[in-house]
């Protein structure tokens, strides 16, 4: 080998350590934050409102942005005796692809803050800073980041759920009907994972693994740990914890590999004060990244 040859070698060893280094793309947690604030900032969102459909628009605008193909999925539900026309949102981005991801979050918000400890507020909408916001927020940021790069194997698909928490503590079913029909009403190829986010924008978080998560899709939910621990965000706690009847579960009962990743133990939970000052663009932040890696990693 001449000069020339070893020169080339040497550059090739080079790229080809820069490559196996190279980073993941980064999730923004004050992005996430400020689109969680931005969300709150239309008011509360429950179904019927004109705030939902101001948080509609927003959503479908920042998917627009993002260059994601938006599908509009609108159905007829009653819930606890009152008519709704809810509408599922789906953001696609790389439509072509045939492995899929689903990451899911609900975008309406609660009409009572019924575990408020003062009974004046129990018919008092909930904000939903964190139940609500939050999973949106992750979603969206996750989408600037698809816009920008392109994952090596899968497509993604960002749903934004509607009419997950209008339901009747009595009644399980009553809760997660958007998703429910999004799930009832598939066609074709399941994704290969889905992931439905809520819940985690915390400032004090802890993510332990929700059992209809960790009896459904076990390798889903080790994957992702797994991830989180490599990262060292120690957020993600290995307790198996309470059976959440939340969107994922609609999506396993149809036969999805579906896991939730959230935080239950939220105290201002269904109360007025889910305000954004609660939460924070680490939790964000924590969450957020983990599912990057998840999507972009090899
Ligand atoms: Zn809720």
């Amino acid at each position: 080998m001449n000069n020339f040859g070893i020169i080339l070698l040497i550059l090739i060893l080079g790229l080809m350590q820069m490559s196996c280094t190279q980073q993941l793309p980064q999730f923004n947690g004050d992005n996430a934050y400020k689109m969680l604030v931005e969300q709150c900032d239309l008011g509360p969102r429950p179904p019927g409102s004109a705030e939902i459909e101001l948080c509609r628009d927003y959503i479908i605008e920042k998917l627009n942005e993002y260059g994601a193909e938006v599908k509009l999925q609108k159905f007829h539900a009653e819930v606890q005796g009152t008519e709704f026309e809810g509408v599922n949102i789906t953001g696609s981005f790389y439509p072509f692809l045939s492995r899929r991801i689903i990451l899911g979050a609900h975008y309406d918000t609660r009409p009572w803050a019924d575990k408020d400890s003062l009974p004046e507020n129990h018919l008092k909408p909930v904000l939903g800073a964190n139940d609500g916001a939050s999973g949106v927020a992750v979603l969206l940021e996750i989408g600037r980041i698809l816009a920008g790069e392109m994952p090596a194997e899968y497509g993604i698909d960002l749903v934004f759920f509607d009419l997950e928490d209008m339901g009747s503590y009595e009644d399980d079913e009553s809760w997660c009907v958007g998703s429910e029909y999004f799930a009832q009403h598939w066609v074709g190829d399941k994704p290969e994972k889905s992931i439905v986010i809520d819940m985690i924008g915390d400032s004090d978080l802890r993510i332990p693994m929700e059992y209809h998560s960790y009896h459904n899709s076990p390798l889903l939910v080790r994957q992702v740990w797994d991830i989180a621990w490599q990262l060292g965000v120690k957020e993600f706690d290995s307790r198996i914890d309470n059976a959440i009847h939340d969107d994922h579960y609609s999506l396993i009962k149809a036969g999805f590999e579906a896991i939730d990743i959230i935080d239950f133990d939220y105290k201002w939970w269904h109360t007025v004060h889910d305000t954004p000052d609660k939460c924070s663009a680490a939790s964000l932040q924590a969450v957020g990244q983990v599912v990057v890696n998840l999507i972009y990693q090899k």
